[in-house]
């Protein structure tokens, strides 16, 4: 950390500075005016002949400015015009900036690093933001022979790095340097990209020239814009190329087929990167992953890893990519004016891109000899150095070198330095002069750390918002010869940093060879994503279905409901197509106190409905023992019984018998309104002696048995029940579906249609019992090993089939058997056994849900996983996500294939061209996850194009719905039928 002191190197000459700090000085007397109002947090330099003011190199005050500030306008401004300051001590005052300054400058760096990566305002940005489609940092498995051909200033390097899939820790390497010919970087793109491609063959003939196809990365540090990771156009030239025709092309392109001109065929351009990602890439360790890196050499640059759906002009929308934010030209539009100087804008007036990166004009170390330079001409002027000296040679460009500066601070005796530099330009400084030039340089290296500092801290908070996290602890990757050469540089950055983003905890890491290792490592990644990509997608497929394949289950769909209405048919369809003899939906004429009950779901409930100008209710909740759900019909139905007895006393119901409702959630054949035969189990019931009886008889057996006053009016289905509800605010409501812990679905069919019952007017609401869809085989194609896998694990092997594929008890199981099938291939969580994920249920279809909502940091889907004991990385999360999705669209798409099925059966019906109807819809998973319910409509709108289907939440449709049915049957309006065939107990 920096240490915090007031201003080191007041130069006043006065004496009146030695020691103090801002409070003690602020207090002080007219000799110690000048620092007191100038002395405030500020970063700024000198040591040793800070002597005379002090000890640290940033200093921090907490008072506004003032003093040698003329003006709160001037607070960011350099114009110091104070009578009281010396000229030395007004050029350092300028150069020097205040903590809240800095403050200012990251804000601005933040503000600009959000309209880089904004579709909307990129166009005009000066922080470009340039997406790299580099999605992930290495993770240390890399491995393999890598090729790198690198475009220097002045020369071409090739290399062969061996990675071992040691963590990056030991690659092998052997490298060549080819210097560019004379004039080749003024001349045709083609000369200059054949040359490339000559050095990469003539490097290959000097070791061997392996034959195997070898992946080669790129190094072209010069502004591109990506459109993918082998794919980018140069945006313009810089450092002195101009060649011709390369602006606006695909420099990849144009290197791959220089180098199938010299038919080294097996050699694939596979990456294109820029410096500053390859020191990110180079610092990534094992566990350790290196998200950040900066480059303070004769340039500066800087990237990161953010969220992909940030970087908009990507396509990418989930993971991480690595930005190159391209930041040198940050202060290009005008951002930084108040704290250029007038040395600063000599410096830029000489420039060969005058008004054109600024920031890197203030940072980067081609420009800080300048930048000396300048402040020694203003202050001979001023007639404050030199005096008596004869100064032209100031006037010279690059007079002073950056190299010397940085020896002039960094030495421990860089006085002696200053004076060596000085009297090599023919100077003849005294004492004082070199003293003072020590404490400018200081000044203008301090400026450049801080202001690299400022950067850095916008990128470190804007990661750590983008993540949503309070602490965000991270790897910065290092590069360039300020950095790596100068310890102050160092500090100041690294404690600067800490200062201005103290949400961020920052571990520098310097680079080594960040360039040629750097892409390998990249082209090394490359290749290892690309081939887990084919695999995952090779083992998601199965799960993916096309068009056609939903067309065909909704044909399927479609056949096997006409099956099940058909007399002769009905025993071979896989759909039941239940008559449930309710043939009206509410008229909203309905009245009275009904009571519901309400089994089959995740609870069971008691429900007292109050049907009057609203509804209302009132209802407990009751838990079904497991015992219970697996022991004897009687104990079950005994059970239901003590929870009415339990519920009319709390609500003091007292003895009266209203009329009742009964919602029974499994298949059953009913014979009338109040008469259903239980055809099986589902939903992890099993209650013995009850498949193929009457459940309204069975309840009222246990009734007599208790001695319980009961009146059941209906007995209907969870999904007629939402039909139901639905239909009393919406005439339309024609269809229910449930998609929760099961799913079914139930519709108005034409009474004509229906062969199971007699009678051909009307309509009757037939339950589908769709979930068991498939059980007959026709859907065996679509299921993949994973379905198989969870099927055998259920109670009803083999049963359900469709529900298995779709509804909440068994999403989190396909998912969880995938991520298993995903370790085993080494494809997540780096193939290490995770014994967690072998526990059944224990990958919730909630999670899902958690998982798949938008805009969801990665780091709650590893929080999820982490709840499960799987440390997930971040490559992990988003694998996982996108299992998820998977599973749950091939859910939302199936669904929508049927539901299509059912309303294009419905328009035929009614002979209609088009059809408007309202489906009800209930169960947790329909409604609580967070594109089930889109994703359903959008394929129903796409497969059912000729009807206009709107979808309802029911609200309490199992409760409300059963009192309705009870409520439109007192209305009297059911007649009383008896179906053709009889039930079929399984
Ligand atoms: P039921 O169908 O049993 O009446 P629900 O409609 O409440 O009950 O559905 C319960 C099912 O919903 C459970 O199997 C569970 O897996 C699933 N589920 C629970 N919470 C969520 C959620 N947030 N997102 C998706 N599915 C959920």
């Amino acid at each position: 950390m920096l240490a915090m002191s007031p201003y080191p190197w007041c130069p006043c000459g006065r004496g009146g500075c030695r020691g103090r700090t801002a409070s003690r000085l602020s207090t002080g007397g007219p000799a110690t005016q000048c620092l007191a109002r100038g002395a405030q947090r500020r970063v700024a330099s000198s040591r040793r002949c800070g002597a005379r003011g002090g000890r640290g190199d940033a200093a921090a005050a907490h008072q506004p400015r003032r003093g040698c500030w003329s003006s709160p306008s001037h607070r960011l401004g350099h114009r110091i015009d104070a009578p009281s300051c010396s000229p030395v001590q007004r050029a350092l005052l300028a150069l020097t900036l205040p903590l809240e300054t800095l403050q200012l400058v990251k804000g601005r760096m933040l503000r600009a690093i959000r309209e880089g990566l904004s579709r909307q305002t990129h166009a005009q940005a000066k922080v470009q933001m340039l997406p790299t489609y580099i999605c992930s940092t290495p993770d240390g498995t890399e491995k393999g022979d890598i090729l790198v051909v690198e475009l220097g200033q002045s020369h071409v390097r090739t290399l062969w790095v061996t990675l071992l899939g040691d963590g990056n820790q030991n690659p092998q390497m052997r490298d060549k340097t080819f210097d560019l010919p004379a004039g080749i970087k003024q001349g045709k793109g083609e000369v200059l990209f054949d040359f490339l491609a000559q050095c990469v063959s003539q490097f290959l003939t000097d070791i061997g020239n392996p034959q195997q196809h070898i992946p080669l990365g790129f190094v072209f540090p010069f502004s591109c814009r990506k459109q993918q990771l082998h794919k980018a156009e140069l945006i313009s030239w810089s450092k002195g190329f101009s060649c011709s025709d390369v602006e606006g092309k695909d420099v990849v392109q144009l290197l791959q087929w220089s180098i199938n001109k010299q038919e080294i065929y097996h050699v694939e351009v596979v990456a294109l990167i820029n410096n500053t990602v390859g020191t990110m890439m180079t610092c990534s360790m094992e566990g350790k992953p290196c998200e950040v890196a900066l480059i303070v050499g004769s340039g500066t640059n800087s990237c990161f890893m953010a969220p992909a759906h940030l970087v908009e002009m990507a396509e990418e929308t989930s993971g991480r990519m690595c930005v190159n934010t391209e930041w040198g030209c940050f202060g290009d539009d005008g951002t930084l004016s108040d704290i250029l100087t007038s040395y600063d804008e000599h410096v830029d007036h000489e420039s060969s891109n005058p008004g054109e990166r600024r920031f890197e004009k203030l940072v980067g170390s081609l420009y800080l000899g300048e930048i000396v330079r300048h402040v020694l001409i203003a202050l001979t002027v001023e007639k404050a150095l030199f005096v008596g000296n004869d100064v032209t040679v100031l006037k010279t460009k690059d007079a002073l070198k950056t190299q010397q500066v940085l020896e002039i601070i960094s030495k421990e005796d860089g006085v002696i330095e200053a004076r060596r530099a000085l009297e090599a330009l023919g100077l003849q400084p005294s004492e004082r002069d070199c003293c003072r030039v020590q404490q400018i340089c200081r000044a203008v290296v301090s400026r450049a750390a801080a202001l690299s500092a400022a950067g850095l801290a916008a990128i470190l908070s804007h990661m750590c918002q983008t993540r949503e996290l309070e602490l965000l602890v991270v790897n910065v990757g290092v590069e360039g010869d300020l950095y790596q050469g100068y310890s102050r540089f160092k500090e100041i950055l690294q404690g600067v940093t800490a200062m201005l983003s103290p949400e961020c905890v920052a571990t520098f890491l310097p680079s080594v060879d960040s360039t040629g290792r750097g892409a390998a490592i990249v082209t090394a990644v490359a290749l290892r994503l690309a081939a887990k990509r084919e695999e995952v997608d090779q083992m998601l497929a199965p799960l993916r279905l096309s068009r056609a394949d939903l067309q065909h289950v909704q044909a399927l769909m479609r056949q096997e409901m006409e099956l099940g209405l058909g007399r002769e048919s009905n025993a071979n369809a896989s759909l039941r197509m239940l008559p449930t003899y309710v043939r009206n939906t509410p008229d909203g004429t309905e009245q009275g106190e009904f009571l519901a009950l309400d089994l089959g779901g995740t609870n069971f409930r008691v429900l007292l409905v109050r049907v009057a100008q609203d509804i209302c209710i009132t209802s407990e909740i009751y838990v079904i023992p497991t015992a219970i759900m697996h022991g004897t019909g009687e104990a079950l139905f005994d059970h239901i019984i003590d929870c009415m007895r339990d519920f009319q006393l709390n609500q003091n119901l007292k003895e009266q018998v209203l009329p009742l409702g009964f919602t029974f959630s499994f298949p059953c054949q009913q014979l009338g309104l109040n008469k259903a035969v239980l055809l099986s189990w589902t939903k992890g019931f099993s209650a013995s002696g009850c498949v193929g009886r009457d459940v309204v008889q069975m309840l009222q057996e246990a009734a007599q048995r208790k001695n319980f006053g009961l009146n059941v009016v209906a007995v209907v289905n969870d999904t007629v029940g939402t039909m139901m509800s639905c239909g009393y605010d919406d005439p339309k409501c024609e269809i229910g579906l449930i998609v929760g812990t099961g799913t079914n679905a139930c519709y108005m069919e034409e009474m004509r249609n229906v062969g199971t019952v007699e009678g051909e007017q009307g309509r009757m609401c037939i339950n589908m019992e769709w979930g068991a869809f498939g059980d007959n085989g026709c859907l065996d194609n679509i299921f993949t090993d994973f379905d198989l896998m969870v099927d055998k694990t259920t109670i009803n092997v083999g049963r359900q089939r469709f529900e298995k594929l779709i509804s909440g008890m068994y999403l989190g199981e396909i998912v969880r058997h995938i991520l298993l099938a995903m370790v085993d291939k080494q494809l997540l969580f780096c193939g290490k056994p995770c014994p967690q994920l072998q526990t059944r249920d224990i990958f919730k279809t909630k999670f899902l849900s958690t998982i798949e909502i938008d805009g969801l940091a990665l780091r709650q889907v590893q929080t999820i996983l982490q709840n499960l004991e799987i440390q997930a990385s971040f490559e992990d999360s988003t694998l996982v996500r996108e299992v998820c999705e998977t599973v749950s669209l091939r859910a939302a798409q199936l669904c929508g294939a049927g539901m299509a099925a059912v309303v294009e059966k419905m328009r035929d019906n009614r002979g209609l061209d088009r059809m408007a109807v309202t489906v009800g819809a209930d169960g947790t998973l329909y409604k609580m996850h967070p594109r089930f319910s889109q994703r359903l409509q959008q394929t129903l709108e796409d497969l059912a194009p000729n009807c206009t289907v709107t979808f309802l939440r029911s609200e309490d449709g199992s409760g409300k719905g059963a009192a309705l049915v009870a409520a439109v049957a007192c209305r009297g309006a059911e007649p009383e039928e008896q179906p053709l065939l009889p039930p079929t107990p399984q």
